[in-house]
């Protein structure tokens, strides 16, 4: 029995990492789960999954114990209580499904206590990727990507040695702007760039996939959970989803991940690996799918994907100065403060004036208050 504590329990990772557990209670203990501000959700989740620990946003425990009314659930709140749910001895593996920076410090909590942690948190390996694959290491405890490229990457590669891989690929389905001219993306409202053509996801998490940012993170990722070097992670656009992930062989052979678009998959991946079992996706129907098109990437159109391998090659503190600068520059388009093709602009600036320093977990945290104090100006001087 593995016992697990579910973080962001709530989001879309959290509960399609519960409805994969709940079919396999032979196998999984659900010990705790955590939510920001959707209270009533996660008491139902408690109650349903009979946890021991629950964590809510600073401010909201009174309203969890009235919700569940049940004394033996411990309540915690804030980030304090994050982090003690990420080290709780009462569990093995950590779920990270937290959106965007407060998953870092969990991430690390729970590798410190020699937790096997699997994560959809991207800021976490795009931020402190060197710091958290090392902790891993040192530890002895499994980093385990949540992603429908990464994961069933990583499970390929369990089996390979890196030596012979010539390159792997990441398809990106180019999002709704795939084929708008420039001219058009520069009007672009958040309502449209919400609409993304095959996922459902949260609203941050859909910018970057609009503006390609979110595959860009996806190759700095794949550089840390696999060691491998950016010159040999390329993207490619794969407007049907269908295709989730590829690795090219030293011998040319290529070989390629194909699942209907369903996050419980890799979740399943990732938690039962290295067992296959059963699960509740739909089959894959290639023949009504019928045609698979792939194209190069724009990157005039999409420059938030050359911004993360500049960031990566820069190395250090620029990754971070890159997610905490896209977070603001994403959060003001979305208040319509900036139009949608000046989030790469305040990225690219952030970056430009950035003094790369020393990525450890201190440099890290203070690059990211710099960049973010920074993109505020950048996107002040733009909405003038
Ligand atoms: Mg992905």
């Amino acid at each position: 029995m593995i016992r697990v504590a579910i973080l962001g329990s709530t989001g879309s990772i959290g509960t399609s990492t519960l409805d994969v557990i709940a079919a396999m209670p032979e196998r999984f203990e659900v010990v705790s789960l955590s939510a920001g501000s959707r209270v009533a959700e996660l008491c139902d989740q408690a109650k349903a999954f009979s946890v021991k620990r629950v964590c809510v946003g600073e401010g909201l425990a009174d309203e969890a114990k009235r919700s569940l009314a049940n004394p033996h659930i411990d309540v915690l709140e804030g980030d304090s209580g994050l982090l003690q749910l990420a080290g709780d001895p009462d569990v093995d593996m950590v779920i990270n499904g937290l959106v965007a920076g407060v998953g870092i410090r969990p991430t690390v909590a729970a590798l410190e206590a020699g937790k096997d942690v699997a994560t959809a948190n991207k800021e976490t390996l795009v931020v402190a990727g060197e710091v958290v694959t090392a902790i891993a290491r040192e530890k002895g405890v499994k980093l385990v990507p949540l992603d429908s490229e990464l994961t069933p990457l990583w499970e390929s590669l369990q089996s390979r040695s890196l030596e012979d891989v010539k390159r792997i690929v990441l398809p990106a389905s180019g999002g709704p702007f795939f084929d708008a001219s420039l001219e058009a993306m520069m009007k672009v409202t958040p309502d449209e760039a919400l609409n993304h053509p095959t996922w459902k996801m949260g609203p941050k998490i859909t910018i970057d996939s609009a503006t390609l940012m979110n595959k860009g993170f996806e190759v700095i990722e794949s550089h840390w959970f696999f060691g491998i070097p950016i010159s040999k992670i390329d993207v490619i656009i794969h407007r049907q989803s269908i295709v989730h992930c590829m690795i090219e062989y030293i011998d040319g052979g290529l070989t390629a991940h194909l699942s209907a678009t369903d996050m419980r998959l890799p979740i399943q991946q990732a938690l039962t690996h290295p067992d296959k079992l059963p699960s509740r996706i739909d089959t894959l129907d290639l023949v009504k799918v019928g045609t698979l098109s792939f194209f190069e990437p724009d990157l005039e159109r999409f420059p938030c994907l050359q911004l993360c391998y500049d960031a990566i090659a820069a190395g250090g503190t620029a990754p971070a100065v890159l997610n905490a600068s896209n977070e603001i520059a994403v959060g003001a388009f979305l208040k319509e403060q900036i139009g949608f093709m000046d989030i790469p602009r305040v990225v690219g600036e952030a970056l430009e004036s950035h003094t790369t320093g020393v990525g450890d977990l201190e440099g890290i945290y203070e690059a990211d208050r710099w960049a973010r104090e920074r993109a505020e100006e950048i996107v002040g001087e733009i909405g003038k």
